[in-house]
């Protein structure tokens, strides 16, 4: 990998003088992903599926191709099993909202511990008011689920289990393929958050035979206002839409309504056509430079960061003790520093990390932490910018006075 030429196609980290290891919040978008949106303004757009015009032909082409392009770059049988929403979150709400018909008083939910709240929220609030029995699934100290505790939290009321492929704190990946087998012979769905996965690793929900899986695009190069939401057709075929309105009907009149078939049954209103077809762009992107070599630079990039800081004193460090456990993602704590002031250290030497809960507390909870510091890895992250950072994380302790 030619770590220049990388870095010259994404102007932000190229440009400016910042070390940006905030990837896990959002990633830095390529020049091809950027000049997309003038490319659609200026030569597709008009309202997709619309109008019979030429015009309006292309913009339906330019939005429909990249779900094919989606259905091919997470291995689904059909592109009517892909549908677009804003972000993870209205992918995990929509999710959490059709099937919530589906259940009744009694029913129970399996929802993982360390849970993004996108994918913990949702869950308890149709728990809550459906009166389902809503239940948690811990990890250990180190944030492993064992395939023991799954089978030991499933019961026969259990119908969904909710779990990420990669926790957004913790890096460790989770066992899904295995997750997915236990759960289906106990006749439960599983849905799955890769938002912290796609970026990284190939996804494929036909070998690992998950239910529903959603991520956002701009966590994978993309634009913002992208998410994603896969779901077996023989599921979303039957279950009901999410949003009501323009172009998710097939016919409509004051008795009666026929929804239009998949995937338009859950895309009502205007899509975000020109954001979509940025985001094929980035899953192109990724694609050329191909998962092997994203995963073997990354590989080496947390491990160089892990031993760096497992090196560095007073610093605790959240999840495994094995570098291998931990995808671009290392989560810690300094002795006797709020995380809040390790940030905005970081912050004043040009370091863009993340201080707090991470918008999973239920986590931090169970650990005994209330917040922690991240810094999360991109392929285009280097070396000398990780030396800089542990530089700057060894002498926190000594510029806060200790
Ligand atoms: C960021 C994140 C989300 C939420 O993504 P949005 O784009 O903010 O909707 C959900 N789950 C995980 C694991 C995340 O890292």
């Amino acid at each position: 990998m030619n770590i220049k030429e990388i870095r010259a196609q994404f102007p932000l980290i190229n440009n400016q003088n910042i070390v940006y290891l905030d990837n896990a919040a959002t990633t830095q978008k390529p020049h091809c992903v950027i000049d997309a949106f003038s490319e659609f303004y200026c030569n597709f757009n008009a309202n997709p599926m619309r109008g019979i015009y030429d015009l309006s032909v292309a913009a339906t082409d330019a939005y429909e191709n990249v779900r094919e392009q989606t259905a091919g770059f997470v291995n689904a049988k059909d592109p009517s099993e892909i549908i677009f929403t804003r972000n993870a979150t209205e992918s995990l709400n929509l999710t959490a909202n059709i099937l919530s018909g589906t259940l009744k008083e009694g029913d129970e939910i399996l929802v993982a511990t360390s849970e993004h709240h996108s994918n913990f929220l949702p869950w308890k609030r149709i728990a809550d008011n459906k009166r389902l029995k809503i239940k948690y699934l811990d990890c250990d100290s180190e944030g492993e689920y064992s395939v023991e505790s799954l089978k030991e939290a499933l019961s026969e009321g259990t119908k969904v289990f909710a779990i990420a492929t990669v926790s957004n704190v913790i890096g460790r990946v989770n066992p899904i393929r295995e997750f997915a087998k236990i759960c289906h012979a106990n006749n439960t769905l599983i849905c799955v958050d890769a938002t912290q996965s796609v970026a990284h690793m190939k996804t494929n929900v036909i070998e690992d035979d998950v239910d529903f899986l959603a991520f956002s695009a701009h966590k994978m190069y993309g634009p913002m206002g992208v998410g994603i939401l896969y779901g077996k057709k023989e599921l979303l075929e039957k279950l009901p839409p999410f949003l009501e309105g323009g172009e998710m009907i097939e016919y409509v009149s004051k008795e009666k309504t026929i929804y239009a078939d998949l995937p338009q049954k859950y895309e009502a209103g205007t899509v975000n056509a020109a954001d979509v077809y940025a985001f094929g762009k980035a899953m192109e992107y990724v694609k050329k430079i191909g998962f092997e070599e994203i995963g073997e630079r990354e590989r080496l990039l947390t491990g160089y960061l892990f031993d760096g800081m497992k090196n560095t004193d007073n610093i605790r460090i959240i999840g495994a003790k094995d570098s291998a456990e931990h995808n671009c993602i290392v989560s810690f704590a300094v002795d006797d520093v709020h995380p809040h002031d390790v940030a905005s250290i970081f912050a004043d030497s040009g370091i863009c990390i993340r201080a707090g809960h991470h918008c999973a507390q239920p986590l931090h909870i169970l650990l005994g932490i209330p917040s922690t510091v991240r810094a999360s890895l991109a392929f285009y992250n280097t070396k000398e910018e990780i030396d800089f950072f542990i530089k700057v994380l060894s002498e926190i302790r000594s510029r806060m006075g200790y």
